[in-house]
């Protein structure tokens, strides 16, 4: 690979002194190419610059097939991410122009790879993993938004001078700060939607945010290990709310494209 890159570089410091020397061959002509001085500059309409690019955002409904997720109170969490994960998408493709894709329509198991794989794959420009929260202790809130943890290395360390290349279960670092304003932004949304309800923003070495390559959070709902939690999720009318409010949260994240 070393080698490849030295035969790269001389290519194209061998290129970059043809290109100059093809576009200033003279002083004449360099005077030719200054630019004029009191032109008017017209400036281009603000505009975000995010709304271009939200061609895609993909879903994870978590867990599924022999991995049910917390189950204590009877109620599966692989069938509650499904079902959120469904009216989302339907939320969603209501709302904005993007393409709305599910990492799974269906009881099957995924890794966590996988999952990211769909959103690496598809040129997501956002990723949100569904779960629902769950505490040992029933009178927990159980709720967090996930990003993943900043100085997360695999156990790898860092070699100094930083290293060249980001191990694959490194990417979310390309976009950590995006994550987290993201995660900031479901949090208010969620806050005043749901009163009463908590969302602390948590920073965990998850395995399916760890090689997104775009914004991604992991957001849990609720405790499963809560009776009145349980079923309130399991509500068309609460999960409708819920929905609404994610994807409110994920259009102004998108700075709007919303459908015309
Ligand atoms: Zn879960």
């Amino acid at each position: 690979m070393k080698g490849h890159f030295i035969t790269t570089l001389g290519f194209t410091v061998l290129f970059a002194g043809i290109a100059s020397a093809l576009y200033f061959p003279s002083p004449t002509s360099v005077r030719a190419f200054a630019p004029p001085q009191q032109e008017p500059v017209t400036s281009a309409p603000a505009k975000s610059p995010s709304v271009a690019k939200v061609r895609v955002i993909v879903i994870d409904p978590g867990h599924g097939g022999i991995d049910a997720g917390a189950t204590s109170t009877g109620a599966l969490e692989k069938d509650l991410t499904l079902l959120m994960a469904r009216r989302l998408r339907t939320t969603l493709q209501s709302r904005l122009s993007a393409t709305i894709v599910l990492t799974r329509d269906s009881d099957i198991d995924l890794t966590s790879e996988a999952r990211a794989g769909v959103a690496n794959n598809n040129q997501a420009s956002l990723f949100v993993s569904l779960h629902t929260g769950y505490s040992p202790d029933k009178m927990a809130s159980g709720s967090s938004i996930y990003v993943m943890k900043p100085d997360f290395t695999g156990g790898l360390s860092e070699p100094a001078g930083g290293r060249m290349f980001l191990p694959w279960y490194m990417a979310f670092r390309t976009n950590a700060a995006a994550s987290q304003a993201l995660a900031e932004n479901l949090q208010k949304n969620l806050n005043q939607a749901l009163p009463g309800w908590k969302f602390p923003i948590r920073f965990g070495p998850m395995g399916v945010l760890a090689s997104a390559t775009m914004p991604a959070i992991a957001l849990e709902v609720g405790n499963l290990n809560n009776d009145a939690n349980a079923k309130m999720l399991g509500e068309p009318e609460f999960q409708a709310k819920l929905t609404a409010t994610i994807a409110e949260a994920i259009e102004q994240f998108a700075g709007g494209g919303r459908k015309q």
